[in-house]
């Protein structure tokens, strides 16, 4: 343990990072690190936009702060319209808060309440999915399906109020594999369902885990046919990361009823998240009792939206859903290469710039976890200048430990290569 008043998350040494540029991190000791990840992709402009800081400060200057009770802002106003254009969502109400966690918890009450408000207040459970991640929070990690993460809170979290759907089967087709979710509402009692959510492209629990064309088309009208309300989370696959601007829109239009956002928002140089609501969500509560029963006291807070508005200016201007898309096929063929080199490599997944790999056993082929294959990868990497976001899995209906790939969108190609031979090597130490 160091004498640092810090109280950090675990017991491994941390780097103190001093500043970041582009798609580089830079620590104390002057050691550079390629963001591989984004953090936990997050920066998804890549670090240090001055036209970002520029923006916030100005509005800091101007406007920093008023309260969500007694004011909107200029900057809300215009960030709100921005966003649904964007997102191609027309009609949708934006609803600002800090974090991902607040936003799927803020998207379950809405949910909740919609239903209330039409006299229906028997809809209390949240279908998800197992595996998946909507937070740490007591609700929204009640909501996710990752039994590491919650077993210190069992108690807490009723099972029988988030029953859960097993995981995207890309083997079969779209419209096969979502009509898992019929059966299961009719299990359930569709009645007593409020809505169900779903991550479009799996993230942190299952390494870029995506379902087959035609999933949350179907997805979507199951739910409608139900009663029940689509929540796509797209706190990690949102705002282009995955090469569209939704990746529940990947494979064509599919209007979800609310979706959550986070992460690529403000893209790291701010905390901001929340959610998009229908038209008829919004509508229901607001000719209902007239207002949504919930508010975080920073939501909307006029300096993070500056920086979210900031960051869609640059993600627009500089075209980067499209660069996702084209990076991320750059990526995704250098990491099948690393396959055919790296037998503890089992698999190489996912969208745009939101990839994953599946390690498991070299000698047998088999996806396991660990013991901390992942965590020595990344730990390798991190020794060759890489940051790379491991998972531990082979729990929940993962197939085995993995790691996540996702450095900013506005990665150039020779970065992406200077990626893959850090990585390569990575492979190769802990092969
Ligand atoms: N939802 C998804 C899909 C996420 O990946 C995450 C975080 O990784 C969250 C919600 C929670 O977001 P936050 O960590 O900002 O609270």
């Amino acid at each position: 343990m160091t004498d640092s008043s810090v109280f950090y998350r675990s017991r491994k040494s941390y780097p103190v990072a001093v500043r970041a540029e582009g798609v580089y991190v830079f620590d104390d000791r002057g050691q550079r690190y390629l963001d591989g990840s984004s953090g936990a992709l997050v920066a998804n402009i890549g670090h240090g936009r001055t036209a970002v800081a520029d923006a916030m400060a100005a509005q800091a200057r101007r406007l920093a702060f008023v309260h969500g009770s007694q004011f909107s802002s200029d900057v809300l106003e215009e960030y709100a319209s921005r966003l649904a254009g964007f997102l191609k969502l027309p009609g949708f109400r934006f609803w600002a808060v800090s974090g991902g966690s607040e936003a799927t918890e803020s998207a379950i009450k809405l949910a909740r309440q919609y239903h209330a408000e039409r006299g229906d207040l028997e809809r209390y459970r949240v279908v998800t999915r197992r595996p998946s991640y909507h937070g740490a929070s007591l609700g929204a990690l009640a909501a996710s399906g990752m039994g590491a993460r919650r077993e210190l809170y069992t108690p807490l979290m009723n099972e029988s109020a988030w029953p859960k759907l097993s995981k995207p089967n890309p083997e079969l087709s779209g419209e096969a594999d979502a009509e898992r979710l019929r059966t299961l509402l009719e299990e359930l009692g569709p009645q007593t369902v409020a809505a169900f959510m779903a991550e479009p492209v799996v993230g942190a629990s299952d390494a870029a885990l995506a379902p087959s064309p035609g999933y949350h088309a179907r997805i979507a009208e199951i739910c409608r046919e139900y009663g029940v309300l689509f929540i796509a989370d797209e706190v990690m696959s949102g705002m282009g990361r995955c090469g569209a601007p939704l990746a529940v829109q990947l494979h064509g239009p599919v209007t979800p009823d609310i979706v959550v956002l986070g992460k690529g928002l403000a893209a790291g140089y701010a905390p901001l998240a929340g959610l998009m609501a229908s038209p008829t969500v919004h509508d229901t509560v607001m000719n209902g009792s007239g207002a949504f029963k919930h508010g975080f006291t920073y939501a909307g807070h006029p300096v993070s939206v500056a920086a979210g508005l900031s960051v869609l200016d640059t993600v627009q201007n500089e075209n980067l859903v499209e660069a996702a898309r084209e990076r991320g096929t750059q990526l995704l063929a250098g990491l099948r290469t690393l396959r055919s080199r790296h037998p503890q490599v089992l698999e190489a997944r996912g969208h745009g710039l939101l990839l994953g790999l599946i390690l498991g056993d070299p000698a047998t082929g088999e996806a396991c976890a660990g013991p901390g294959l992942a965590e020595r990868v990344a730990l390798a990497a991190r020794t060759r200048g890489l940051l790379t976001y491991p998972g531990t899995g082979a729990v929940d209906g993962t197939r085995g430990d993995h790691l996540l790939l996702g450095p900013p969108l506005s990665i150039r190609p020779a970065e992406i290569e200077e990626l893959l031979a850090a990585l390569d090597g990575a492979l190769s130490d802990t092969g």
